[in-house]
């Protein structure tokens, strides 16, 4: 290690009283062997209601290193992180969740990563068994899904954790949107990524903040945001649709001819009329999707609202 290189954790924070210090205590003793890494610890306030920020506060008394971003509200974990790397000032970034879930002592393999070059250190995570089955499940069929569709592809079972070379920073800070998918935006990104693997540890403290709602929202959010391809295909599936009942009109036009009028046929139109009625909302449905999309993006506004920055060194 170098005598210059700084490091910064990007930490969103919401609702995580009691995870603050067993973090803080976690990462003091990985660093501790390391007096040459210039650390600061950025923790983002996302607008919790318990005692996070008087602990984070407290915290940063015996630890100057530490920098509290106070949101106003809740913008969840995506603008916190954005907020957190707009922040940040170290050579290399690492995001890493404050339930110790990411564990840190893996940031220092990935800062060795670092040093033989590689602009970006995934943690992917080698067995998922803290997660439920479902959680698994659509887990991976959220990845199937998403890599099928969307260009670039997101490597499997990798989160936010990661550490980044400013570079690599700075090029997330110029994107513009609103709706940030930052897993989807890591990689849109590109630069020299390389891959550690490890076991995911259950939540010490606390409790998950995302729930199956929360998760589907946010896999439509990553498809919506790098892939049009649910749009177009209703092109493909109206022509597929059109041109089997054009096949279905010349069959019946045939069948009249051959063996009279044919009256009943109550079953194959109530199934055609629902059916079609049905592929059409789902049409119309997703072009909302994309068009309040569309809406929101086009308003602009930031992604979070900073009511106090906490920073004891400046
Ligand atoms: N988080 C946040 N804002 C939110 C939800 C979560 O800043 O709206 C933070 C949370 O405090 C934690 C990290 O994001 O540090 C990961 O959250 P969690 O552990 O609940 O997610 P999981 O590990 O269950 O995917
Ligand atoms: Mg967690």
């Amino acid at each position: 290690m170098t005598n210059k290189s700084t490091l910064s954790l990007v930490v969103p924070v919401f609702n995580e009283a009691d995870s603050i210090t067993p973090f803080i205590n976690k990462v003091k003793s990985v660093f501790s062997s390391q007096p040459d890494i210039g650390l600061e610890i950025i923790f983002i306030n996302d607008g919790s209601s318990d005692q996070t920020l008087e602990n984070l506060i407290e915290e940063q008394t015996l630890l100057p290193i530490i920098k509290i971003i106070d949101l106003s509200r809740n913008f969840g974990k995506e603008a916190a992180i954005t907020a957190g790397l707009e922040q940040s000032k170290g050579d290399a970034v690492v995001v890493i969740d404050v339930d110790l879930q990411d564990p840190p002592e893996l940031i220092l393999p990935m800062l060795e990563k670092w040093q033989e070059g590689f602009e970006v250190v995934l943690a992917c995570r080698s067995n998922r068994e803290s997660d439920s089955w479902l959680k698994r499940a659509s887990a991976n069929g959220f990845y199937w899904v998403h890599n099928l569709l969307s260009n670039p592809k997101i490597p499997a079972n990798v989160g936010d954790f990661r550490l980044m070379d400013r570079v690599v920073v700075e090029a997330l800070k110029q994107l513009p949107e609103t709706h940030r998918f930052m897993k989807g935006l890591f990689s849109w990104v590109g630069f020299n990524s390389t891959v550690i693997h490890y076991s995911r540890p259950k939540r010490e403290f606390g409790v998950s903040k995302f729930n199956g709602w929360k998760l589907w929202n946010f896999a439509l959010e990553g498809l919506t945001s790098f892939s049009t391809d649910p749009l177009r295909i209703w092109t493909y599936i109206g022509l597929f649709v059109s041109l089997s009942s054009f096949l279905f009109a010349v069959f019946i036009a045939i069948r009249v001819v051959v063996s009279g009028v044919d009256v009943p046929g109550y079953a194959s139109i109530m199934v055609a009329v629902t059916f079609l009625g049905g592929l059409q909302l789902i049409g119309i449905g997703v072009l909302g999707e994309y068009m309040g999309r569309t809406y929101i993006e086009s308003k602009r506004r930031p992604n979070y609202i900073i009511r106090k920055i906490f920073d004891v060194k400046n």
